[in-house]
């Protein structure tokens, strides 16, 4: 066993921690929070310079074909100093290019994965609808119906994460009526510019940089060439998508413990009480304590499972169990980091009150922590206690 970080990945890490530093300081990342719903175009540029789009893309299409490893130790940086803009890449490195790259024909992959690792396109995915995200199966009712050249998308999804700055929406559309739900979906790469798509806004007490959005699909044309992957199967071919999900969310919670645990910690060392720090109260060395004890655990879930994601063998139990804990642990850092930092916990001046509401977020996304649990057990062989 080797836990240690090859001179390449302490490299990314030192880079990405450097650059945040400068680019997603405090003050910046409390501006977006309260001014912008999604990270402005001057960022993102600033990410597109640093060679940030071109790491998960494959070589022959002008990326540097890292591994999940590598992109997690960049992101649990980036998220570190901003979970919503962490969000934000994520939907177009998780989304697009792993859409594209995994499910996509050679004239897609050729036409659109340059774009990407230039920084060129944004996209989300549009699974979620209102009827409960859950029971994904039983939910999806946006249809696409065949019309000779084109696809005729109707219906409804909530809670799209980018979706109103995407060029390309990634939306599962059901277009076998008659299949069973596993084998009815499709995934069509919807431009977003198309007559008949409206985008509402969803106001959220967390990622207040990074919405999430409803889309109503009426009536829109979309161009046969947009199916992404095989027709009826979008299901079972978009879970080489949604499964290295849970370890880009759980890399969100590892970045938001850290950054809560580091506020907590100089916090307690600084603020006096009874004549002294209220760093040397025991009660909250526990506290403490206990975020340090969830970040470790947290962190070494996430790497194992983005581990053995590279090395081609099966994660998803530990993906699993790495968003829940990275989940639980997030949302318990916020809420005794706001404890320890007492009043001014809950102050908008502070950004321990942005990490306990960006770790709520965490709590049911992409997977609720409920069904997470049923998962497990069912991996572990238990009778499947849900449907
Ligand atoms: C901020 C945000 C961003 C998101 N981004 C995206 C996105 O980009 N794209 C996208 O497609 N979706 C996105 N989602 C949707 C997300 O995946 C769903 O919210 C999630 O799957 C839960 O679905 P739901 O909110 O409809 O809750 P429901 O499915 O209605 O669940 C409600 C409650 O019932 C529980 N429950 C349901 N079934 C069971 C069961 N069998 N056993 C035990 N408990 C159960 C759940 O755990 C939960 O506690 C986002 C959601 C949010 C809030």
């Amino acid at each position: 066993m080797d836990f240690e970080l090859s001179k390449e990945q302490k490299m990314i890490k030192k880079e990405m921690s450097n650059f945040c530093k400068k680019e997603l300081n405090k003050d910046y990342v409390h501006w977006m929070d309260e001014h912008v719903d999604f990270p402005p175009d001057e960022l993102w540029q600033k990410f597109v310079d640093i060679g940030f789009f071109k790491y998960s893309i494959p070589e022959e299409y002008g990326g540097e074909n890292l591994g999940i490893v590598d992109t997690m130790i960049a992101f649990e940086e980036i998220c570190k100093a901003s979970m919503s803009v962490g969000l934000a890449l994520g939907v177009t490195t998780g989304f697009g290019t792993r859409f594209i790259s995994e499910l996509g024909n050679k004239e897609q992959k050729d036409q659109y994965l340059p774009l990407i690792a230039e920084g060129k396109l944004k996209t989300c995915m549009a699974l979620t609808e209102p009827s409960g995200g859950t029971d994904i199966l039983g939910s999806v009712k946006t249809e696409a119906e065949e019309k000779s050249d084109r696809w005729v998308v109707n219906g409804e999804k909530v809670f799209i994460t980018g979706a109103h700055k995407s060029d390309y929406m990634m939306t599962f559309c059901k277009t076998e009526k008659d299949q069973k739900p596993t084998r009815s979906l499709s995934v069509l790469m919807i431009p977003s510019h198309l007559k008949g798509i409206s985008i509402t806004r969803i106001p959220k007490i967390s990622c207040h940089h990074c919405d999430s959005v409803g889309i109503t699909f009426n009536n829109v044309d979309v161009p046969k060439e947009y199916l992404i992957g095989t027709r009826g199967n979008g299901w079972y071919e978009s879970l080489t998508v949604l499964n290295p999900e849970r370890i880009g969310c759980a890399i969100m919670g590892v970045g938001l413990i850290s950054a809560a645990y580091e506020d907590a910690f100089e916090y307690a060392k600084q603020r006096h009480a009874f004549g002294g720090p209220i760093s040397r109260f025991q009660i909250l060395q526990h506290y403490l304590a206990d975020m340090y004890i969830n970040l470790e655990n947290s962190r070494n879930l996430t790497y194992k499972a983005a581990w053995l994601c590279d090395k081609g063998l099966p994660y998803h139990f530990e993906a699993t169990m790495a968003k829940l804990v990275s989940s639980e642990g997030a949302l318990h850092a916020g809420r005794y980091g706001a404890e320890i930092m007492g009043g001014y916990g809950i102050c908008s001046e502070y950004p321990m009150q942005r990490y306990l509401r960006d770790a709520y977020q965490l709590q049911f996304s992409p997977i609720s922590n409920e069904m997470s649990k049923n998962m497990l057990m069912q991996f572990q062989g238990l009778p499947k206690s849900w449907s």
